[in-house]
């Protein structure tokens, strides 16, 4: 259980002053005793000899019951901070536009799956932060290859194309693309032999907030550290993985457990808190370890951040961080927004948290 918790629910378990009776009080309390510390009881009334200068003298004590507090709703750190993020369900004002395009060969189910969560995940986000162009979003199967390569020049041959074809193989994928104008573009490809699994709710929360975050951050999001950007995006796709909180709930818990086990096996080889440390300061953004090969630290580590971060400071507080970035880069916004510099925070909340949590 988290420890701050237990600390809490221990203070919980109140001392409770009976009112003292006067008269019983006075005829008992006073009197000389001979070793401080001994205790005797009179009529159920516990009385505890006390030094009081040179003194020794019987005092009544107060009377103890433990109270049981009512079955505490214990939540932890981690999924609090989730259903922080999910509870937020505002009408926005506007909400982003988008412009979604299918090849020829996508199944319609396939299209009408992702739409849907689009809509979903642009409602959410559009509260928060909306931006004045279009997420273009192209959904291709493995036999729109043509089709694909002019839609990718039409938006403006983003540094997808090719690369991002081959990559993908013979299997699916998603993608977030910036082109020279800074335009994000977005993609998924899906096969027309089975269900796609990146058609769900969960995927679609994942890559959109990509998409969120360049709009919040603008060119300063290249400059965040490994796990904000992938680590943001894991923690959102775990809270509102499914409209139902139970399910959501599990998918996260499932998700916890990878990211767990990976930075584990990371810590393992290096010395745990300098380990810690420098994962959180000196990986960057487009180091292998960060989100080319295991452990991925930016998916994995960085959910365990951002979890403590939306803990200790709020959702609606990252969010103004994240919007306050572009004016003196994201370290001061940091310090700004939440009042500790970034290191300060590593060392004196995260750090501690990551520790307990991964039971190094
Ligand atoms: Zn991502």
């Amino acid at each position: 259980m988290n420890k701050r918790l237990t600390t809490f629910l221990s203070v919980l378990v109140v001392l409770v002053l009976l009112p003292l009776s006067p008269s019983n009080a006075a005829s008992q309390t006073g009197g000389i005793c001979s070793k401080a510390g001994k205790t005797k009881v009179i009529s159920g009334k516990t009385f505890k000899c006390i030094k009081s200068g040179k003194k020794l003298s019987w005092i009544l004590t107060p009377s103890i019951s433990k109270v049981t507090p009512e079955a505490p709703k214990i939540v932890e750190t981690w999924w609090r901070a989730m259903l922080d993020s999910r509870s937020f369900s505002q009408v926005p004002r506007v909400i982003q536009s988008i412009d979604i395009k299918s090849a020829p060969n996508v199944p319609k189910s396939e299209t009408d799956k992702i739409a849907a969560h689009f809509n979903d995940t642009l409602i959410y986000w559009s509260q928060f932060v909306v931006n004045p162009q279009p997420l273009y979003t192209t959904i291709v199967s493995e036999k729109d290859y043509e089709w694909y390569m002019k839609r990718w020049q039409e938006l403006g041959s983003d540094n997808t194309g090719q690369y991002w074809w081959d990559k993908t193989g013979n299997g699916e994928g998603g993608a977030v693309g910036w082109n020279n104008s800074g335009q994000i573009n977005m993609y998924f490809k899906v096969l027309t032999t089975r269900p796609s699994t990146l058609a769900t709710r969960e995927h679609v929360f994942h890559e959109v907030t990509h998409f969120f975050q360049a709009t919040a951050l603008k060119d300063e999001v290249n400059n965040t550290p490994c796990w904000f950007g992938e680590g943001q995006a894991q923690f959102i796709q775990s809270a509102h993985a499914d409209k139902s909180e139970t399910v959501a709930k599990s998918i996260a818990i499932q998700n916890r457990k990878w990211a767990i086990s990976a930075v584990n096996k990371y810590i393992g080889t290096t010395n745990s808190v300098d380990g810690l440390f420098n994962a959180l300061t000196n990986i960057s953004r487009g180091d292998v370890l960060c989100n080319r090969t295991e452990p991925l630290l930016g998916y994995t580590l960085g959910q365990l951040v951002n979890e403590k971060l939306v803990a200790d400071f709020t959702w609606i507080k990252v969010i103004d961080f994240m919007k306050k970035s572009p004016e003196n880069g994201w370290q001061a916004s940091f310090n700004s927004t939440f009042g500790i510099s970034a290191e300060d925070w590593y060392k004196k909340d995260l750090i501690p948290y990551l520790i307990a949590e991964l039971k190094i």
